[in-house]
């Protein structure tokens, strides 16, 4: 079995998504030596195919079926495709279970160094004490053990670095950030934003996103072709694997060991320490062990998670740190199977095939459940909506020959709005392992519980009815809205099974992300999150990790932990 030496690194840090990234570029940077362990293989500006049209694809991108053969899951969402599909977990290599009654589709489960934010839609948004401190007025779970304060420094710090686009809006429930300036809005976007805040006071804007409209650190301003998802070789977008992992490794502080599957966390139990990480090469099929003063998981939620119930012990039996009990419960993620479509025929755009594409959209804030209103009568929280305008061809016009040569050139201009909705943390939604099944490493795999309350149906149809609501309001034509229950299930944006707060007997973490109970284990993704308000989670997984860093850091020049 290979291993590395005692305290040859100062922190372990598994997983080089979001968070993982974050934690080795503010450690190495600051002189600790880090090892990286990524289950995926490297990522490379070779693997990047933005500019590549589909005919130059085997299959030419309409060979779903075969995609299916290794990821019936993964393939369920469109940012896996002929150009991305080996950048993604084999589903059955790599498997979970689910109850029969409670279908769950666990997708964007990424191999490759940067994870998710290779694939992600880059909508980056700020949470609020509206979010953190939301228990206080509504009197639903917990809330945060930290306010809009603490964090406020440490976005500013990663919105200029990670560069997001954006305006500001004044909104105390949705805080203004560090932005770039804005991407325009097309002409239905902007008659949809005047309309909607006129006649209904609602605010619309601009999407806040991970694309760069200057350039930053060596990066280029985004120049419009389309598909983030499949990388990016002005890195115009933010993904870890270019930027912050990329940074941490031109320290010569931090070293990537790719290919490697954390299986359990190893512990020192005379002194209730982590000593280090027991993993598994995914080429070799061969265990390692790896060693370190400090062990932080950003594995993403569910995976964490799973490393951390795969480590149990005699004195942890049910799952390291979980001597409340709570560690694998309150899984949220948010609800997002209500919305609507309209046309908007008054302007004279032109459709064209090869224009630029605007990688984003606009963004709908909240409006249920908000500061100088009464509570709404029909559920707790709120949703907020993404949505984007497009100019299409009149492919289904009617006719042929010439006719339908003009009628097929007749624009299409339409906005089409998705809402995103805030899931309460609730107990019998959970995951837990699956003795019965393991993955292709040997790994026990998790179960997961995963299912929608009262709250979520009743505000599921308020995101179809308000859609309509405010597509009418701004004069749309062939309105179409949807409202219908998220099953199966399924997520992008999971938090809260190793939650946060101030008591050890009801939570895993503290608020630097520390376990309670192992003081040199840290967890720095969503798992943390007390509860997973309707904002996307991922500027505030950043933002956190590196807060739990500086913590981490002071506390070891003190020989805390
Ligand atoms: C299609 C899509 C769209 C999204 N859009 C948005 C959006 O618009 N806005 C937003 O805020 N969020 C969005 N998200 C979510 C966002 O990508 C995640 O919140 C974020 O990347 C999570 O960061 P993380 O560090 O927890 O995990 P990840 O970024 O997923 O990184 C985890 C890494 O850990 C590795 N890993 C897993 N298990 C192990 C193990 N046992 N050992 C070693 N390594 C391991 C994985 O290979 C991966 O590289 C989207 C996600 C997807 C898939
Ligand atoms: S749209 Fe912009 S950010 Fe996206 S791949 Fe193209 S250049 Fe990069």
């Amino acid at each position: 079995m290979p291993s590395q030496n005692n305290h040859s690194f100062d922190a372990i840090v598994v997983g080089s998504g979001a968070s993982g990234g974050w934690a080795c570029k503010r450690l190495a940077e600051a002189g600790l030596k880090v090892a990286l362990l990524e289950a995926g293989r490297p990522q490379s500006d070779k693997n990047f195919t933005e500019h590549k049209p589909e005919f130059e694809l085997k299959y030419r991108n309409k060979a779903q079926e075969l995609i299916r053969k290794t990821r019936p899951i993964q393939v369920k969402f469109d940012v896996c495709n002929e150009y991305t599909y080996d950048w993604f977990v084999n589903d059955l290599e790599e498997p979970y279970t689910t109850p029969a009654d409670k279908p769950f589709n666990w997708m964007g489960r990424l191999r490759m160094t940067g994870g998710r934010t290779n694939v992600w839609g880059r909508v980056s948004l700020r949470f609020s004490d509206w979010d953190f401190k939301a228990a206080s007025r509504d009197g639903y779970g917990e809330n945060w053990p930290l306010g809009y304060k603490d964090l406020d420094p440490y976005y500013d710090m990663v919105e200029k670095y990670v560069g997001i686009t954006g305006s500001s809006e004044g909104l105390e429930h949705l805080p203004d950030g560090q932005f770039q300036p804005p991407v325009p809005l097309t002409c239905q976007e902007t008659l949809f934003r005047n309309r909607v805040k006129e006649k209904l006071g609602r605010t619309v804007m601009p999407t806040r996103s991970a694309n760069l409209t200057k350039p930053l650190n060596g990066r280029g301003p985004c120049h419009y072709c389309g598909p983030c998802e499949r990388g990016c070789m002005t890195h115009s977008y933010f993904n870890s694997a270019f930027t912050t992992v990329a940074d941490a490794l031109a320290t010569g502080n931090c070293a990537l060991i790719s290919n490697a599957m954390a299986y359990k966390v190893l512990m020192d139990p005379e002194r209730n320490r982590a000593r280090g990480i027991l993993y598994i090469d995914r080429n070799a099929r061969q265990a390692g062990e790896i060693y370190a003063r400090t062990v932080i998981l950003c594995a993403q939620s569910q995976e964490s998670v799973r490393v951390l119930l795969n480590s149990a012990t005699s004195q942890y039996s049910n799952g390291l740190a979980n001597s409340s009990g709570v560690l694998g419960h309150y899984l949220t993620a948010h609800v997002r199977s209500g919305g609507g479509s309209g046309e908007f025929p008054a302007f004279g755009t032109k459709a064209s095939l090869g224009a630029p594409v605007k990688p984003l959209g606009i963004y709908i804030a909240r409006f249920r459940n908000l500061p100088n209103a009464s509570p709404y009568k029909k559920f707790l929280r709120g949703f907020g909506y993404e949505g984007e305008s497009s100019t299409e061809f009149s492919w289904n016009a009617p006719g042929f020959g010439e006719a339908y040569k003009k009628a097929l050139l007749e624009p299409r201009n339409r906005i089409h709005i998705t809402g995103f909705g805030e899931v309460l943390p609730r107990w019998d939604n959970f995951v837990e392992l699956d003795r019965n099944v393991k993955d292709v490493y040997g790994i026990p795999v998790l179960k997961i519980h995963m299912s929608d309350g009262e709250n979520e149906r009743a505000m599921i149809q308020d995101m179809g009815d308000s859609a309509g609501e405010m597509l009418e309001a701004a004069g749309a034509k062939n309105i179409r809205t949807y409202a219908h229950p998220s099953a199966p299930r399924w997520a992008l944006h999971e938090a809260g099974i190793a939650r946060m707060g101030a008591d050890p007997k009801t939570s895993v973490l503290n608020q630097f992300q520390q376990t309670h109970d192992i003081k040199n284990l840290f967890v720095m993704d969503a798992s943390g999150f007390t509860s997973n308000p309707c904002q996307n989670p991922t500027l505030t997984i950043m933002a956190l990790c590196v807060r739990s860093c500086d913590y981490l850091m002071s506390e070891l020049k003190h020989n805390a932990i």
